[in-house]
C-alpha cells in the first residue's frame, strides 16, 4: 500500500511547483516565517574569514527581517496593508484619485478625517527597521565585503544600496546594483518587498521577503548555459527578445519572510515586469528547499506513475537535473509573458497561463542543442508526475491541476498517451512531442485570437480527471472509452 502512504504524504508534503497559496495560519498563532538550511561544508570551507563575516552578518539581517513580515501578515485575506474597515470598492474608487493605493509598497492608513492616505513604505517600517539595526548590518556587511583577497567591490555597492534604499525608499537603485554585477557574488542577499502573495485581498501589496546564502557555482553555471539556450531558442521561435535573466543556485543559509511562509523552492525577482525587462531579473533557486521538495514528492510521483521501460539505466541524478531544468525553463516563461495577453479570459486565467507555461518549457527542452533527446523524454515524464501531485493536493491549487491535468487529458484524446496498469506509457517519443507541439500551438493560438468561451470550450474537452482514477487504482485506460467532460472522479 505505499501508493495510499503516498498519497496521504503527498497531500501534506509541499509542493514542489511554484507560487503556492498561504496556507491559513489559526488567528494569533502564526508559525515564524523564517527557515533554516545547513550550508554544505566544503561550500563553507572556501569561504575566507571576511567572507564567513558578511555571511554572519547578513544572516542576521535576514534573521530580523521576519518581524518586518509579522506586521504585514494577518489571518484574514486582508494583511495589513489596508485599514481593516475598508472596502475593495473604496480602495478601487480612492484609487483612481491616489494611485498610491494601488502601487505595491506603500502602505494604506486611514487618517483622522476618515480619508484614506498612504504612508511610504521605508517610512512606515522606518522605526522598526531602526530598532532592529537592520541599516547598520547592513553597512557593516558591506564593509566586511570589501576586505582581503576575495573582495567584491560591486557585491559591497549593492549592499550599501540596499541599505540606503530603507531609507530612501529607491527601490530600483538597489535592484540596478544587484542585476547589473558582472559575476555572482559568493555570498548574496536576496531583501525586499517582494510578490503579493500575502495580500489576498486585493492582490497588489508587496510584502518582507530576504534570503541569504553561498553560491553552488558548479550548477550555477550549468544552469545559466541551459537558461540563455532556452532563452535562445524561445527568441527564435517567438520571433522577440527575450530580457536577460541571471540564474543563481544558491546554497541557502536562512530565508525569512514569503519564501519561508510560502516555503518557495525558487522565486524571480525582481517582481515588477517593466523593471525585468529594463534590469534584467534574477532567478533563483534555493537548492535545500528544491532538493526537498524532489526528493520527497516528486521523484516519488516519477517512479509511481510511469512506465519503468521508459525510465531503464536513469538515475536519480539525471532525473534531478531534468527536473532542475523542468522547473527553470517553466518559470522563465512566466518572466516573458505579459499580463495584458490574458486579461479577457478572468476566471480561466491562471490556469491557462500555467498550461502555456509549462508546455512552452516541455516543447523548447526537446529543441536545446547539447541536450539529449532522453533527458527531453524525462522532463515530460516529470511533467506528468506533477499533474499527479497536484491531483493530490486538489482542490488548494485549483489552477495548476487544471493545467497539468489537461496535458495527459489531451494526449489521451490524441490517441499518443495511455494508462497501463497504472503507469503512463507512449510509443513512439517523436510523435508524442509532435502533439505536444500541436497542442501547444492550439493553446498559442487560444492565448492570440480565442474568446473566454473557446478556451472554456478547451478545458471542457480536455481536463479529464478520469485519468487519476487510473493511476490509483493500477488500472488500464481502454482506448475505447469515451471522455464526458465534466465527469466527476471517485475519491
Ligand atoms: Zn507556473
Amino acid at each position: 500500500m505505499t501508493l495510499e502512504r503516498d498519497i496521504e504524504n503527498s497531500t501534506k508534503r509541499r509542493h514542489p511547483h511554484r507560487h503556492p497559496v498561504p496556507t491559513r495560519a489559526e488567528r494569533g498563532s502564526f508559525k515564524k516565517a523564517l527557515v533554516d538550511f545547513d550550508v554544505p561544508r566544503e561550500a563553507l570551507e572556501t569561504l575566507d574569514r571576511f567572507q564567513i563575516e558578511v555571511l554572519a552578518k547578513l544572516k542576521t539581517v535576514v534573521g530580523r527581517v521576519e518581524s518586518l513580515f509579522a506586521m504585514q501578515e494577518s489571518s484574514d485575506d486582508k494583511g495589513k496593508f489596508y485599514p481593516e474597515d475598508a472596502s475593495k470598492a473604496e480602495l478601487n474608487r480612492e484609487a483612481e484619485i491616489n494611485p498610491a493605493i494601488d502601487s505595491p509598497y506603500p502602505v494604506v492608513v486611514r487618517a483622522e478625517d476618515g480619508s484614506l492616505r498612504t504612508i511610504p513604505a521605508h517610512i512606515y517600517y522606518g522605526a522598526a527597521i531602526k530598532n532592529k539595526g537592520i541599516v547598520k548590518r547592513l553597512k557593516e556587511a558591506a564593509r566586511e565585503a570589501g576586505k582581503g583577497k576575495k573582495r567584491d567591490s560591486q557585491f559591497q555597492t549593492y549592499l550599501n544600496k540596499k541599505a540606503d534604499a530603507l531609507e530612501n525608499g529607491d527601490y530600483k537603485a538597489a535592484e540596478r546594483a544587484w542585476l547589473s554585477m558582472d559575476h555572482e557574488p559568493v555570498v548574496d542577499l536576496m531583501f525586499g518587498l517582494y510578490d503579493t502573495y500575502i495580500d489576498r485581498f486585493r492582490h497588489k501589496k508587496y510584502a518582507w521577503s530576504a534570503s541569504v546564502g553561498v553560491l553552488n557555482p558548479e550548477l550555477t553555471a550549468h544552469s545559466q548555459w541551459f537558461t540563455d539556450k532556452f532563452l535562445s531558442w524561445w527568441e527564435k521561435d517567438n520571433g522577440k527578445e527575450a530580457p536577460r535573466v541571471r540564474v543563481r543556485i544558491d546554497h541557502t543559509r536562512l530565508y525569512a519572510g514569503v519564501p519561508a511562509r510560502m516555503e518557495f523552492a525558487a522565486e524571480s525577482y525582481p517582481c515588477q515586469p517593466e523593471w525585468r525587462k529594463e534590469l534584467g531579473s534574477k532567478f533563483i533557486i534555493f537548492e535545500p528547499a528544491f532538493k526537498d521538495q524532489l526528493d520527497h514528492r516528486w521523484l516519488h510521483a516519477f517512479r509511481d506513475f510511469i512506465d519503468p521501460s521508459k525510465m531503464q539505466g536513469i538515475t536519480d541524478a539525471f532525473v534531478s537535473t531534468s527536473a532542475l531544468r523542468l522547473y527553470t525553463a517553466h518559470e522563465l516563461g512566466h518572466s516573458l509573458e505579459t499580463e495584458e495577453d490574458f486579461e479577457r479570459f478572468q476566471n480561466e486565467k491562471d490556469w491557462l497561463k500555467e498550461l502555456d507555461c509549462e508546455l512552452e518549457a516541455i516543447v523548447g527542452y526537446r529543441e536545446i542543442e547539447g541536450v539529449s533527446k532522453k533527458e527531453s523524454e524525462i522532463a515530460f515524464a516529470l511533467s506528468l508526475a506533477s499533474g499527479y501531485m497536484e491531483f493530490a493536493r486538489r482542490p488548494r491549487r485549483k489552477d495548476y491541476y487544471k493545467a497539468f491535468t489537461q496535458i495527459p487529458g489531451y494526449l489521451i484524446q490524441e490517441g499518443i498517451l495511455r494508462i497501463e496498469n497504472g503507469k503512463f506509457t507512449w510509443q513512439n517519443t517523436e510523435e508524442t512531442f509532435d502533439a505536444l507541439r500541436k497542442m501547444r500551438h492550439q493553446v498559442k493560438s487560444l492565448i492570440t485570437n480565442g474568446r473566454l468561451r473557446d478556451v472554456q470550450v478547451f478545458d471542457r474537452n480536455y481536463f479529464n480527471q478520469e485519468i487519476y482514477n487510473f493511476l490509483l487504482t493500477g488500472s488500464t485506460y481502454p482506448s475505447d472509452l469515451q471522455f464526458e467532460a465534466g465527469s466527476p472522479i471517485q475519491n
